[in-house]
């Protein structure tokens, strides 16, 4: 159920250490993983808990001002000017409970934190690829992580959560309230999530990485042919992940990689015969590399290799209903080094197994067989110009968005929920939040 907790404190704003724009501090606390977008807020409040969560939300709240929510800048979804930010950097205190198998996670925790936090108990949270990565916003957006088919979504795994409102109340939130059904799959447009208690997996180590082939000597969409006719002959836990990378040439980059259209498939399995499954895959053409091995879960974000360095990216996502080969060779055409012009990243996430399994919160899509997911360097404009023809191509079978993947290239609203679980959220919005102050997320205001 929902409660309202007693008001942590009637701290006032102004006790607060407030940022304006040309205050000393006021652009670390902007400073993040995307640089594509300006953020020039009025005030940003640099959070260390609830009371002065609740603070500027009431501060917000009274004059009628946008809030913004930013913990590490992986997912802003756009452009920032004027309103209040709040900052959640500084709350980044995480706790494991190895009973319980549960841990508790402030709003500004990065995942990598957790996963190192858990590790010595033999226990995993449900993370995704990068440890940089707030562990909270991914969560509220669903969460598919590197063990997802096995397990599900993250949001199926959270306890309760603690949430400040649009009214500057501080709420404990719990299974069973539609305020808890609403965070977990629409989770950036209710308040500000101050802390979650996630429950744990015992996962001490996994077989997994990644195969890569050079895609100028093997073609593309013959991989993706062979990936996907994999995947239906894995384990219902296996997850893994399809990716066209073209790498740039620069000295930053591992030799092996530099310059090279690289075409990958990543896996991870905490089942036996790991060597055995991936077989048919290591066949389908000459290897440029391969990092299929047993690993410390610890280990589990280099299978991925995610970049950790800031920079300007634009992207979206399509779930498939049903695949469509030609279709995503398609979109592999369209996008690839000679034909886009621009560093544009393709990767295909197989959905199904624990992730179609009905949960009682938001994440809609269940149902969704593929995740493509599309991301350039591009600049804006020609980011559209790229991949709204690749996500054409897509159209016939695709269900709808992923919250997670959208990245300021597209609409912030449209499809990204199904009609039915839009509608629920809408009418949960406009109780906890009926001037709309939660506007500058992605999620159901649009
Ligand atoms: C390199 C990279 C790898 C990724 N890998 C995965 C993956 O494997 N799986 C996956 O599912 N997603 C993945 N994502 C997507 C990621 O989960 C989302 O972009 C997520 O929103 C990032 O959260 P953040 O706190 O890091 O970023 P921020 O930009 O700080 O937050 C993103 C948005 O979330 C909202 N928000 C932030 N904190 C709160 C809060 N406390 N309460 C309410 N709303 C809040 C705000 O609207 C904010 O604009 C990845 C993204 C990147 C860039």
């Amino acid at each position: 159920m929902t409660s309202m907790t007693s008001m942590t404190s009637s701290r006032h704003l102004t006790e607060l250490p407030l940022l304006r724009p040309g205050d000393p501090g006021y652009d670390d606390e902007l400073a993040g993983f995307q640089t594509g977008f300006a953020q020039r807020p009025d005030l940003v409040v640099p959070a260390r808990g609830t009371a002065d969560v609740a603070a500027a939300v009431r501060y917000a709240a009274e004059r009628r001002l946008p809030v913004g929510i930013k913990a590490t800048g992986h997912g802003l979804p756009g452009p920032v000017d004027g309103g209040v930010l709040v900052s959640t950097r500084h709350m980044d205190r995480v706790s494991v409970d190895p009973e319980a198998r549960t841990a508790r996670v402030q709003a500004g925790v990065r995942w990598g934190q957790v996963v190192a936090a858990a590790e010595p108990y033999g226990l995993a949270p449900l993370n995704g690829s990068a440890p940089s990565v707030g562990a909270v916003s991914y969560t509220l957006g669903g969460g598919l992580g590197v063990l997802a088919r096995e397990f599900g979504y993250a949001a199926d795994h959270v306890r309760s959560l603690d949430i400040v409102t649009a009214d500057g109340r501080a709420r404990h939130v719990t299974p069973g309230s539609d305020l808890y059904w609403a965070l977990l799959g629409g989770g950036h447009a209710f308040g500000v999530v101050t802390e979650m208690e996630i429950g744990l997996v015992p996962v001490r180590t996994l077989y997994g990485g990644s195969l890569a082939f050079d895609g100028r000597d093997v073609d593309p969409a013959v991989v993706l042919r062979a990936y996907e006719e994999w995947t239906r002959t894995v384990p219902d836990g296996l997850t893994s992940s399809f990716a066209a990378v073209p790498y740039p040439d620069i000295p930053a980059l591992p030799p092996h990689v530099r310059g090279r259209y690289v075409v990958s498939v990543r896996v991870a399995h905490t089942g036996p015969d790991g060597d055995r499954i991936v077989a048919p895959l290591r066949r389908v053409g000459a290897v440029l590399s391969d990092s299929l091995r047993e690993m410390p879960y610890a280990e589990s974000h280099t299978i991925h290799s995610d970049p950790d360095f800031p920079h300007a990216y634009y992207g979206d996502s399509a779930v498939l209903g049903e695949w469509d080969l030609d279709a995503v060779a398609g979109v592999l055409g369209r996008t690839g080094p000679e034909a886009a012009g621009a560093m544009c990243v393709v990767q295909v996430n197989h959905l199904g197994g624990a992730l179609a399994r009905p949960a009682p919160n938001s994440v809609p899509y269940r149902e969704g067989t593929f995740l493509v997911r599309m991301l350039t360097m591009a600049d804006r404009e020609r980011a559209r110009e790229i991949l709204d023809p690749a996500f054409e191509l897509l159209a016939p079978v695709t269900l709808g968005r992923a919250v997670n993947f959208a990245f300021g290239a597209g609409d912030r609203g449209a499809g990204l929920y199904d009609a039915t679980t839009r509608e629920r959220l809408a009418g949960i919005k406009s109780r906890y939040d009926p001037a709309n102050l939660f506007r500058r997320n992605y999620g159901v205001s649009g």
